[in-house]
């Protein structure tokens, strides 16, 4: 590939602002602006307009469809494409045509998506609206373009069957909370906050001919089986290690693709494990870093396949070797671009930053569960707590500096020489917080670093909608909590001094700066009452506690009909994913395995009968002890795999009672899956390599 100027490439595929400016009249920009930007009501004319300019923008570069692009529950986009072809009034020949109808509303057949009992079936239809608070945009692949409407998507009640809707409603909801603390500052111009987000996304890519002999990694998209080789990441030598050539191809391919949509991808390495990689891109709006994401993770997939390649975003694909997750980079802004979690320089700014610091504090503190429950699927499940990922506790990590300073305002005791004087809004602190950016911990499920939050649980392959719409809800309620308290005020900077020292003393338990991995912190968190909630069954539940119920609607983000609804496909994709996993194994044991097993074992005894028949006194001890232990490891695999079967049978028999489903899956499946897979790589480390029917770990990790 020739060079490129980013400049040129960046953005060309997308309906930016910049296109609009060009191709709206004055007014038409104006008001979509207002409704972009402050959420103003959309008039017919102005979307008619729009549309029109949208359809000869998309056309003169070639594209001939268009499609409301949405994020169904399932976690992946949909598309339904529509052509711009129209017919002339007498039907005798093709006109182009894109209503604004057709821009602002869309009504896919919805029954075929996951609803959770939200849209019955006989009222199948599902509408999509139009989300203009994120760029139309142009996808390109190797049929040509097609316009990208990123939409919202809905029952006929309203009710929210996407990600997006709740996000977008979270959203709302964070800065219209963010905003009345601003004013209590003194701030009366702002009048809307935005949520920033980075979300760094780790993955791994093999050869596709490998992949291909793989069924499990075809059809889960991880490992079922294999013995772990002798090296894989000890060494520490793949992390940010030289990109090798065909892994740095698909690399500049990718960041290409993504630029040319608007996607500002900008820093990309190895990762830990071998085969292993990252792509951080820089933070944007929430709303659009989310379809970033989904956008980044579609061509992660594609562009892999140009170069004979597979990306697995899989939590685990590999066992022994690290997983892959995503950091979800978190922080408030105003228009104007302030951080909100940026400590500032001035006494004023250190203190506003206090409370937007306490508010998140508190907020995690007060739904420790919650948010656990966002990074929670099947696949995460192998990777929180297993020292390679954050543990599944949830904790916040402030850094020792900041860490001292809570505790001198919690303690009131005021040490100028260290820390400078007083605020002039009465906070005993820094004027100027100093911030180590050096102080790190890579152990930490939530970390302050520097100017943002770092939530480093989410799950690689998931939308980060769930995980950004929970952690904005409960920051707008605590946000909610504190305005409530300092607008009541009488003396402001008393009020707001006892605030503080309230919330430091009641929250302070979720505050740990040590070593996440280490044991001495699983007893610690139980001794401060921190839930530890290792599996995604348990922490669905609490999408249903009362008070998350509580808190999502009271903020209007979700309803108790939507948080059900949410809870049960969950419950119901965690044991369907299990399920699925459950059955390929034992046909990989049944088909594969266990035949190649039985064919090593024979050459072995056809060995010793052969050696024994030269009747020459040879010794066939060797053989001989290799063949018990071949035929002794397939009458136990044999033995498991018939568990595995009886378990797989009743998990198909638990109805419509998704729980229990879901408990029995995680409590039998899950167990016995374990044991067969034991038995199997016992055999694989003793069967000949030429007799192994599949791709081992090191022919995979190695591969690329
Ligand atoms: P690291 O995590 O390795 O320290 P950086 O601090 O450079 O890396 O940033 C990691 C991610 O955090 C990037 O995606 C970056 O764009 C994002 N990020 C930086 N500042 C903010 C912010 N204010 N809000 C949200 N995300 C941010
Ligand atoms: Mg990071």
């Amino acid at each position: 590939m020739s060079s490129c100027n980013i400049q040129d490439v960046f953005g060309c595929y997308v309906f930016s602002e910049e296109v609009m400016r060009e191709r709206l009249s004055k007014e038409t920009f104006t008001e979509l602006k207002n409704t972009i930007d402050k959420g103003m009501p959309l008039s017919a004319h102005v979307a008619e307009a729009v549309a029109e300019a949208m359809k000869n923008w998309a056309m003169e570069q070639g594209a001939t469809h268009y499609t409301h692009w949405f994020q169904p529950l399932n976690g992946y986009t949909a598309e339904k494409h529509d052509s711009f072809l129209s017919l002339s009034k007498d039907g005798t020949h093709a006109i182009t045509e894109f209503s604004g109808k057709s821009l602002i509303k869309g009504e896919p057949d919805a029954s075929s998506f996951p609803s959770g009992g939200l849209r019955a079936t006989f009222e199948a239809r599902g509408y999509t609206a139009w989300d203009c608070t994120s760029p139309a945009f142009l996808k390109e692949d190797s049929s040509g373009l097609t316009l990208c409407i990123p939409t919202a998507f809905c029952s006929y009640n309203g009710e929210a069957l996407d990600k997006k809707t709740p996000l977008l409603r979270s959203v709302e909801a964070i800065s219209a909370q963010a905003v009345r603390i601003l004013r209590l500052f003194g701030d009366e111009t702002t009048n809307r906050v935005s949520v920033s987000c980075g979300a760094e996304q780790e993955y791994f890519l093999i050869d596709k001919k490998m992949w291909k002999k793989r069924p499990d990694l075809v059809f889960t998209g991880r490992t079922l089986l294999g013995a772990k080789p002798p090296k894989t990441q000890e060494m520490d030598d793949h992390y940010f290690g030289t990109l090798k050539e065909r892994v740095s191809a698909f690399m500049k391919e990718l960041d290409l693709a993504l630029w040319k949509i608007g996607v500002p991808a900008k820093t990309k390495h190895n990762e830990a494990a071998p085969a292993q990689h990252e792509l951080a891109p820089i933070f944007e709006t929430v709303n659009i870093a989310c379809d970033h994401n989904q956008i980044t993770m579609e061509l992660m997939k594609k562009i892999a396949d140009h170069h004979d390649m597979v990306c697995l975003l899989h939590e685990k694909p590999f066992a022994g070797l690290n997983g892959s997750g995503k950091h979800n980079n978190w922080s408030l802004t105003t228009p104007d671009g302030v951080n909100l979690l940026n400590p500032g320089k001035t006494p004023r700014e250190n203190a506003q930053f206090l409370v937007f610091l306490c508010a998140v504090i508190s907020a995690i503190d007060d739904h420790p569960a919650l948010i656990r429950a966002s990074a929670a699927n099947a696949g995460n499940d192998y990777r929180l707590g297993a020292l390679e990922a954050p543990p599944a506790i949830i904790s916040i990590f402030l850094g020792d500096e900041l860490t001292a300073i809570l505790e001198e305002i919690e303690s009131g005791e005021e040490h100028h020489d260290h820390f400078g004087g007083v605020l002039d809004t009465g906070v005993s602190a820094l004027p100027n917080l100093p911030l180590d950016s050096t102080d790190r911990n890579r152990t930490s499920p939530f970390a302050f670093t520097g100017n943002k939050f770092e939530f480093r649980m989410v799950a690689s392959s998931a939308s980060i909608a769930g995980p950004n719409t929970v952690l904005n809800t409960i920051v707008a309620d605590s946000l909610c909590t504190i305005a409530d308290r300092l607008e009541q005020a009488k003396d402001f900077n008393k009020e707001l001094n006892a605030l503080l020292v309230d919330i430091i003393k009641k929250h302070k338990r979720i505050i740990f700066n040590g070593n996440g991995y280490g044991a001495e912190w699983i007893a610690e968190a139980k001794r401060r009452g921190l839930p530890n909630i290792n599996n995604s069954v348990d922490s669905y539940r609490a999408f249903i506690y009362p008070e998350s119920i509580a808190v999502f609607e009271k903020h209007h983000v979700y309803s108790e009909t939507e948080l059900r609804a949410r809870y049960e496909i969950k419950m119901e994709k965690y044991s369907k994913i299990v399920g699925i996993e459950a059955q390929t194994l034992l046909q990989m044991l049944h088909r594969f395995i266990v035949p190649a097993c039985m064919r090593f074992a024979d050459s072995v005894a056809q060995c010793i009968v052969n050696v024994k028949a030269t009747g020459l006194s040879c010794d066939t001890l060797a053989a001989e002890d290799l063949l018990r232990k071949v035929s002794g490891g397939i009458a136990a695999l044999h033995k498991t795999m018939k568990k595995l079967e009886k378990a797989i049978q009743k998990a198909e028999n638990f109805g419509d009672d998704y729980i229990a489903h879901a408990n029995f899956t995680r409590d039998s499946l899950i167990t016995i899956m374990g044991e067969v897979r034991k038995y199997a790589d016992e055999l694989e480390s003793i069967v000949a390599k030429e007799y192994w029917p599949i791709p081992t770990y090191s022919d995979l990790i190695y591969s690329v």
